[in-house]
């Protein structure tokens, strides 16, 4: 069940709610025949348009007063996620990292995670598929193969635990695989912790996953950009469809493009309550939901 804030539940940080590119768009600040209103909002401080690659940090207060951090992906601007939301949050480890796939908003940090292991803690668990790790080898053959690394700066010590479709445990949270498409024939996992079901990433959604997702209290999905299909990428308007189907109490929307300007189009999503039952609205880089794990 979702709790109003308090210190004594755990929570979700959004570490960021864009896509790949994120907002803003260089090329919208730069072109002055540029029509785009939101990037020239998004480089203000405090901005909800502002957003780097959907991430997501999940904190639980265990006993003995241990905090636990798992984070779900750590793509290319995980740095900048981390500098302003980890210290915000208190957040000094990272006791597990779970990726969703190996495109680069997901998996494009991993050489800053070395701050971590060099300066705070032995080494970092990394929960990945034997496919997505071939990948991130190839991007960066110095992490997976530390004997390959020349220079003198202490790479991160990484441990990658290979997982396929079967519930895992993360710091000991159970972690149910929500296989996605994203794309067409491209296989991807969402991840269902306690009534939580976070999907990042996604065009399609099968009958068995969907049963997987049934019962969550919060979904937190993928919502590219108004209308115009992707492909690879839910719309806002199949989001809606998506979060009616999986029937949801609460949706939280990332991977978000330019195309959404935060506060006026959560007006528009906020008339869905009314009229249509449904809590939906965009997540923003920062915004922290209490939740019962
Ligand atoms: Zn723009
Ligand atoms: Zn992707």
């Amino acid at each position: 069940m979702l709790m109003p804030n308090s210190d004594s539940t755990s929570r979700i940080v959004f570490l960021g709610t864009g896509t790949s590119e994120g907002v803003p768009r260089v090329s919208c600040l730069t072109n002055p025949d540029s029509k785009c209103v939101v990037c020239p909002d998004a480089i203000n401080l405090g901005s909800p348009n502002r957003r780097r690659n959907t991430s997501i940090l999940v904190q639980r207060k265990l006993s003995r007063g241990r905090t636990s951090n798992i984070v779900i992906d750590a793509g290319k601007f995980f740095y900048e996620s981390a500098i302003q939301w980890f210290p915000k949050f208190d957040a000094r480890t990272i006791d597990a990292l779970v990726i969703t796939h190996a495109h680069a908003d997901a998996v494009g940090g991993f050489d800053d995670l070395r701050d971590w292991t060099n300066n705070g803690q032995e080494s970092l668990p990394i929960y990945i598929r034997e496919t997505d790790l071939v990948s991130v080898e190839s991007l960066f053959y110095y992490l997976v193969d530390r004997t390959k690394q020349t220079g003198g700066g202490g790479v991160a010590k990484l441990d990658f635990e290979i997982i396929d479709a079967t519930p895992f445990s993360a710091d000991g949270l159970e972690m149910i695989p929500l296989p996605v498409e994203h794309g067409r024939g491209h296989e991807i996992f969402g991840y269902r912790f306690g009534s939580v079901s976070y999907i990042s990433d996604a065009s399609a959604i099968s009958e068995d996953t969907a049963a997987l997702v049934a019962g969550s209290e919060l979904l937190v999905l993928d919502a590219l950009r108004p209308s115009r299909t992707h492909g690879t990428h839910f719309t806002v308007e199949e989001a809606v469809e998506q979060a009616h189907r999986l029937g949801a109490p609460r949706t939280l929307l990332v991977d978000a493009t330019h195309d959404i300007d935060h506060i006026p189009v959560n007006a528009e999503l906020a008339k869905l309550r009314d009229s249509e039952g449904l809590d939906i609205q965009y997540a923003y880089d920062g915004l922290d939901v209490e939740i019962n794990l």
